[in-house]
């Protein structure tokens, strides 16, 4: 079955017929840049990158835009307030940004694009909009009159009435109608600003997206992506420059929402509780965890934050690890996930990636999709001593369900290296307690070996008597 996503638009799951078969454009509102990006919308940002990462399985060529939106009020605010340039501001945090989203193992735009680049361009659509009659000046500034596009609300599906009534509208002397928005904003002292036919000024926010998407991927490319929270107004105005300044539709085949990230209320610890910024998260859980999180549950799901919910993905991604490392003690040879590789439609095959691929064909529902490797992993671990006794069938099966495992994971972008915690002087000091304990075993002191054990125990460290000596690990895994 082909792949089907779920387009706002038309509110409904569709086939994904790209503007030309095999290739997909895809634009992505990426960060203000005025501050530490928010778990929210970091969660937004790595589901896209994992859309891409997908598509790219399934045998698309995918050409992913996104942007840094570095001319606002709120980067100029802060400006003010750190007593320094606005552009200083923008790159400081566009580097945390850049740095946070690779620790959550999110990969970069194929073509990264800044607003304050674009600006020429930019003028050049207001231009266009305000000889198509669809804007007008009011002293230095320029407004979009939503009343002359007729298309106005198709995407939120309210009228302008409706949005009149629930939207807060900036008051404006010049403004025609209220919902009528700003295309260029003229300077006010100390702001920076770009010279254009209406004065010196800066633009609205935005106009860059519809701008500089089209710029890169033409007029009617695939899929426009976002946080549901932009739909309106951000979209619906990009839908309104966008077909107003063309003369026709549709600026976008497909638009894809990612679920708002809810906090946990008032019973989340204090220590989790104050935890709002990708990079504090990824601090205080890891890079893999966090990504975990974020991405087992389906991009459209509102997802709720709490250190519940990244204790739970710790203990699966645990899982994970656990059976790569006693898979790779079994046959011999490591496993480790695999990306880059490709499965376009009919070359599935059956078993687990094929069940893996109907969940994500189905508007990437991550969900299905990891239940299914949980289902590998359960099989797997009962693979494992067999065909660590020899047992040639068990053992070709692991090694099948270790490529399948391999694979998946390395689709999903996880590394699975060690946790911190049992990685380097961690691993070292169990090994040597260990030791110690088989020592104390050998000279009969067993009470002192059980110490040994609990006492690891305690720290979460499994300690199993196998025939080959004895094998440890953290706990969390199916057996514990
Ligand atoms: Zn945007």
């Amino acid at each position: 079955m082909a792949l089907r996503v779920y387009d706002v638009m038309r509110r409904e799951v569709v086939e994904l017929r790209p503007r030309e078969p095999g290739r997909v454009g895809m634009y992505v509102c990426g960060p203000t840049v005025y501050g530490p990006v928010h778990i929210g919308n970091a969660r937004t940002l790595v589901w896209f990158d994992m859309i891409r990462r997908y598509l790219r399985y399934r045998g698309f060529d995918v050409t992913y835009v996104m942007n840094y939106t570095d001319v606002d009020d709120k980067i100029i605010d802060r400006a003010r307030i750190e007593g320094t340039e606005p552009d200083v501001v923008a790159k400081r945090y566009a580097a945390m940004f850049e740095r946070d989203m690779a620790a959550l193992g999110a990969q970069p735009p194929d073509i990264l694009v800044r607003a304050t680049d674009h600006i020429p361009d930019m003028i050049g659509a207001i231009r266009g909009l305000i000889d198509a009659g669809l804007a007008y000046r009011a002293d230095g500034d320029v407004f979009f009159a939503v009343e002359r596009f007729p298309d106005y609300g198709k995407l939120s599906r309210r009228s302008l009435d409706e949005m009149r009534a629930g939207e807060r509208v900036d008051p404006h002397p010049g403004k025609r109608h209220p919902l009528d928005f700003a295309l260029w904003k003229a300077a006010k002292p100390g702001e920076p600003a770009w010279d254009s036919p209406w004065g010196p000024g800066r633009p609205g926010w935005h106009i860059e997206c519809s701008v500089m998407s089209t710029k890169y991927l033409g007029m009617g490319f695939d899929i426009h992506g976002g946080a549901g929270d932009l739909i309106f107004p951000h979209h619906e105005n990009e839908i309104a420059q966008a077909e107003g300044l063309a003369g026709h539709g549709p600026f976008v085949r497909y638009w894809l929402h990612a679920g708002l990230v809810q906090m946990a209320g008032e019973k989340m610890s204090k220590s989790v509780g104050n935890i709002v910024s990708a990079g504090d998260v990824v601090a205080a859980w890891g890079g893999e965890v966090a990504r975990y999180w974020a991405l087992s549950a389906s991009y459209r799901t509102q997802v709720v934050f709490s250190e519940d919910a990244l204790t739970d993905a710790r203990a699966a991604l645990e899982r994970w690890r656990t059976f790569a490392a006693a898979a790779g003690r079994a046959l011999g040879a490591p496993v480790a996930p695999r990306p880059g590789l490709v499965r376009p439609p009919g070359t599935e095959g059956r078993g687990y990636p094929a069940r893996f691929v109907a969940a994500m064909d189905d508007d990437f529902n991550s969900a299905g999709a990891f239940a299914t490797i949980h289902e590998l992993v359960r099989t797997g671990n009962r693979l494992l001593e067999p065909a660590e006794r020899g047992d040639a069938t068990a053992r070709d099966e692991l090694g099948s369900l270790a490529d399948d495992f391999a694979e998946l994971t390395g689709l999903l972008g996880f590394r699975l290296e060690a946790p911190e915690a049992s990685s380097g002087l961690v691993a070292g000091l169990v090994e040597l307690l260990l030791r110690l304990r088989e020592e104390a075993r050998a000279s009969r002191d067993f009470g002192r070996a059980d110490a040994i054990r609990s006492g690891l125990g305690e720290l979460g460290v499994v300690v199993e008597d196998t025939p080959s000596g004895p094998r440890w690990h953290l706990s969390g895994g199916p057996e514990d």
